[in-house]
């Protein structure tokens, strides 16, 4: 058994609301309508962190939309900090090229594992490459990277919920949290 269910109760800080997040998804949402002006429009998010924000978007976009997913893990890593260095466990599932692709994820950090994507999807020729990201937390950034959506810039923490997950864990809390620094000195 794991040490606790109460899953809620190992967040210190409710950094966004569920409230918070929906209301900046649905701006997001109408911002991408207009920009695109009725053009179709690929959605590619990364598993599994950007799954919930991906459902959540979609659905605030009013486009002929078609939506492939990437599942990506980086080695070499931290369970909190990533290497850069990429492998791709899933890969698109058609051709995007000469599509406009919006890529969709969850959280750029040091932007190492975006930077890589970004090179690998304009490898396969899309008409454009844009990148709409719920969280941005430019304190730590290595590479730069041309953020064209942003849901909230966050401070220089380590986040759960909402998709992200520490230990595969609180992926289905509604909200974004810190977690409680005991929970990663904490023996399983
Ligand atoms: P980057 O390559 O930009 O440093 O990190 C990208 C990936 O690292 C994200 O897609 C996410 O999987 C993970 N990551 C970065 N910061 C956080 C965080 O605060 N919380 C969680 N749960 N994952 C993070």
């Amino acid at each position: 058994m794991s040490r606790t269910i109460d899953l809620r109760a190992d967040i210190g800080e409710v950094l966004i609301s569920e409230e918070a997040i929906a209301a900046r998804v649905a701006e997001l949402g109408r911002q991408v309508t207009a920009d695109y002006r009725g053009e179709p429009l690929t959605l590619v998010s990364v598993l599994k962190g950007s799954l919930p924000f991906m459902a959540d978007l979609m659905r605030q976009i009013e486009l002929p939309v078609r939506i492939d997913l990437m599942e990506v893990s980086s080695y070499g890593g931290t369970a909190t900090e990533s290497s850069g260095l990429v492998r791709i466990i899933k890969d698109l599932s058609a051709s995007i090229a000469g599509e406009h692709v919006l890529l969709v994820e969850d959280i750029i950090d040091t932007g190492l594992t975006l930077n890589y994507l970004v090179r690998y999807l304009r490898g396969k020729n899309p008409a454009s490459l844009r990148i709409c990201t719920l969280l941005d937390k430019p304190a730590r950034r290595l590479a730069e990277i041309p953020v064209d959506y942003r849901g909230f810039e966050i401070p220089d923490q380590f986040v759960v919920g909402y998709g992200l997950d520490y230990g595969e864990r609180y992926r289905n809390l509604r909200f974004v949290g810190v977690l409680r620094p005991e929970v990663y000195s904490a023996p399983e």
